[in-house]
């Protein structure tokens, strides 16, 4: 971001500098951030002893290795078990970087005004070493807003640096780059609007050139129903997902332009076999991959199960489009114990940002399995499809950077994807996620879309302090509810007439 408008929050930026490969994607973000590994790591060369008592209230799940081991030695089995090692005394809550105080549960508390210093500097000038970082400019606005929001700081502060950093990221033919002089990308594209929509405003609205942004989405649209990632790239779901992520928040028409190539095949609309596409994207273990016929992963599944909860109500378009029990089963073989966190594949460590990519599936499903809007007030205490408890603790116990910012999994460095993404799997957590009769929008295509509330659950259900609770997001659009309904409601004001 330009060095501009430095706000009283502003720090000295404290990343390590490393060179890194270029690259910008929702699925393989996570393993482009910056890590130095000569750096010293306060989260390794001071284990506790494996051995050693855990915290009072740490349930022996969470403090044990499995009872089953597989008795065959592969390098991943090798390196399971040495992930889970590292995790045990940060589980118990011994490990000398941990900051006080734990909770009477053994679970230590969020280091909030630590995390929040962290993503204000993430927001300030970079070390050279991260030009390769140059075609991500949107998401590290993302990430840093999408994180101080969950933390309940206010993202309309920095409006007009939002603004004056993305308007040159906009290309005429429609799109945002991932940088200046970058082709467009719809990764880049949904970070972009989704920024522009937590800072919220007119100006930040007309920025967005609607008609451009439309003309250049029908370009990508393929025959076979799904989406391109930009002009001449791959076909993947994370391209499905974020264009209609924005065609939804931006009411674009949903009749493709004329000169669409996908009209050459008979489709006339951007949901034209999309759904059908995104069916064939579900795999032999039940889980989604990025296009058919690849491997499942958690990321692309989050991508799918979104998108589908886009295009219609999740108890039609996910339980028409998906075999409900391989997608159970294979979602909740992503969660191991004792660590408690999620892992993105079959035979993968655990990795913090998939407590949203994976955990955010779990509100998807289970408004799917439920049937109908809910009616009424909320309940208090839900049921819950996978382990609350698991995921808070590897959370909270593993994944705190003794620095500030979150992470992957111990002895790895923080980084504001990570941040984002841990955050929001914690807010997941802490809320019950479901749909209701009222919709804000007056569409009929997405009303279902623009339908979801949020209620805390009770934190006695789980193992979280009160004082550590996160603001919930829209599970859908991964903003607050508030940025998403101002956004379509001020695109629905303006229809586009093409
Ligand atoms: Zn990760």
């Amino acid at each position: 971001m330009p060095p501009i408008a430095a706000t009283g929050h502003r720090r000295k930026v404290r990343f390590p500098t490393t060179n890194l490969p270029a690259k910008s994607s929702i699925a393989t973000a996570h393993k482009t951030r910056p890590v130095n590994r000569a750096t010293s790591s306060p989260s390794i060369g001071k284990m506790a002893s494996p051995s050693q008592d855990p915290r009072p209230g740490v349930p022996a799940l969470f403090t044990q290795p499995p009872p089953l081991r597989d008795p065959l030695v592969t390098e991943t089995i090798d390196l399971q078990d040495a992930t889970r090692e590292k995790c045990l005394p940060f589980l118990k809550g011994i490990h000398s970087s941990q900051k006080e105080p734990f909770n009477a549960c053994g679970v230590p508390t969020l280091q909030r005004d630590d995390h929040v210093g962290y993503l204000y500097d993430s927001l300030e000038d970079y070390p050279a070493g991260f030009v390769a970082m140059d075609s991500s400019r949107p998401w590290m606005v993302y990430w840093a807003l999408a994180g101080l929001s969950l933390l309940g700081e206010d993202a309309t502060r920095f409006r007009e640096r939002v603004i004056v950093t993305l308007r040159p990221m906009q290309n005429p033919t429609g799109g945002f780059g991932g940088g200046h002089g970058q082709i467009s990308h719809c990764a880049g594209s949904y970070a972009a609007v989704l920024a522009l929509a937590m800072i919220g405003g007119e100006d930040a609205f007309t920025l967005i050139d609607r008609q451009a942004m439309w003309r250049w989405l029908g370009r990508l649209k393929q025959a076979d129903g799904g989406f391109r990632v930009c002009e001449g790239g791959e076909e993947d779901v994370r391209g499905a997902y974020c264009a209609m992520t924005i065609i939804s928040l931006l009411d674009l028409p949903l009749s493709l332009p004329h000169d669409a190539e996908a009209r050459n095949a008979g489709l006339e609309s951007f949901n034209s076999g999309l759904a059908e596409y995104l069916s064939r994207c579900q795999t032999f273990e039940g889980g989604i991959s990025g296009s058919p016929g690849t491997e499942a992963h958690g990321a692309y599944a989050f991508c799918a199960l979104a998108c589908l909860s886009i295009l219609g109500p999740p108890e039609e378009t996910i339980i028409r489009h998906m075999n409900i029990p391989l997608l159970l089963s294979w979602l909740s073989a992503r969660q191991y114990a004792p660590e408690g966190g999620l892992s993105g594949r079959t035979n993968k460590l655990v990795d913090g940002c998939y407590s949203h990519w994976v955990g955010g599936c779990w509100p998807l499903l289970q408004s799917a399995l439920d049937g109908r809007p809910q009616t009424g007030a909320p309940e208090t205490s839900v049921g819950s499809l996978f382990s609350r408890e698991g995921l808070t603790r590897y959370i909270l116990g593993c994944c705190q950077s003794h620095h500030g910012g979150l992470r992957d999994k111990p002895g790895k460095h923080a980084d504001s994807y990570h941040t984002c993404y841990v955050l929001t799997g914690l807010s997941a957590t802490q809320h019950h996620h479901y749909r209701t009769n009222s919709s804000v929008s007056s569409s009929k295509t997405f009303s279902s879309a623009f339908s979801w509330r949020s209620s805390p659950i009770r934190a006695e259900d789980n193992v979280f302090e009160k004082n550590d609770r996160l603001s919930p997001v829209h599970p859908l659009y991964v903003i607050p509810h508030r940025a998403v309904e101002n956004m379509r409601l001020w695109s629905e004001a303006r229809p586009l007439r093409v």
